[in-house]
């Protein structure tokens, strides 16, 4: 049998206001390390943009389901976002660390934050920022239509989401990375090379699996 560094489950959490790419680089995420780390697809009350796919993107359902979800205490977290509600189901994340699989989350800060708080071993929060207020409002138009109040809900999310990330600057361990979204490939490879990095902190990985590598026989030398 093929000898592994076994060790505990990490939560990585994509957070940053929307259009900052979080979605891309989740997908780009899933698609490179396909057997490692699973996507924990939310739950929604909004409704599927042109290119979402449901059960993909999110579980897209009515809002009298997701408060009865709420109501049956199915939700590890949940919050409202620009009018629609939002949340993490539990059992994505009980049967994702009981498992000993990593998870991927695209949430917003306050989930994030609860996140941290449940499993502060485990959780790391990164932040994606878009490299201007122009250049986010380009990318979030460039997406996919959408209504101006829509937008400008969009937008004041996003000044309380900057105000959290400054404050949180006070606040170590709360926010572990803060990736600038400047140019698409190098961004993914920072965001990658977070993945890579986390998934081999010495801490992380069980004492039993380390020795296994660690035998000297010098018998027959
Ligand atoms: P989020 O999931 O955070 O709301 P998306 O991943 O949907 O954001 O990205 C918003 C839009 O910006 C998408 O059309 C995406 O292709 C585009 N985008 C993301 N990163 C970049 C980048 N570095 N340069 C140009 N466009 C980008
Ligand atoms: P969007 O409508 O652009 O897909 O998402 C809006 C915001 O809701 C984003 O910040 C996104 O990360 C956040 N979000 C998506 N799913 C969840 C979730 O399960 N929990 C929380 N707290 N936020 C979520």
């Amino acid at each position: 049998m093929e000898r592994r560094l076994t060790r505990k489950g990490i939560l990585f959490v994509l957070i940053g206001p929307s259009g900052s790419g979080k979605s891309t680089f989740c997908a780009r995420l899933v698609k490179e390390f396909r057997k490692e780390l699973h996507y924990s697809i939310s739950v929604t009350s909004r409704a599927p943009r042109a290119n979402e796919v449901p059960g993909k993107s999110y579980h897209f359902v009515s809002r009298e389901e997701f408060l009865a979800i709420r109501e049956r205490g199915e939700f590890f977290e949940w919050e409202e976002t620009h009018g629609n509600l939002y949340g993490t189901l539990r059992a994505n994340l009980e049967n994702g660390i009981a498992m000993g699989h990593d998870l991927l989350f695209q949430i917003d800060i306050r989930g994030a934050l609860s996140m941290k708080r449940a499993y502060p071993d485990n959780t790391v929060a990164i932040f994606i920022l878009p490299p201007s207020f122009d250049a986010l409002k380009d990318r979030v138009l460039g997406r996919s239509s959408i209504e101006p109040e829509e937008l400008r809900r969009r937008f004041a999310t996003a000044r309380q989401e900057y105000d959290a990330l400054l404050e949180l600057r006070n606040d170590p361990g709360k926010i572990d990375y803060l990736v600038l979204n400047n140019e698409l490939e190098e961004t993914y490879d920072n965001v990658r090379s977070i993945v890579v990095a986390e998934r081999s902190k010495y801490l992380r990985i069980e004492p039993q699996a380390v020795s296994q590598f660690c035998e000297v026989n010098d018998d027959g030398v």
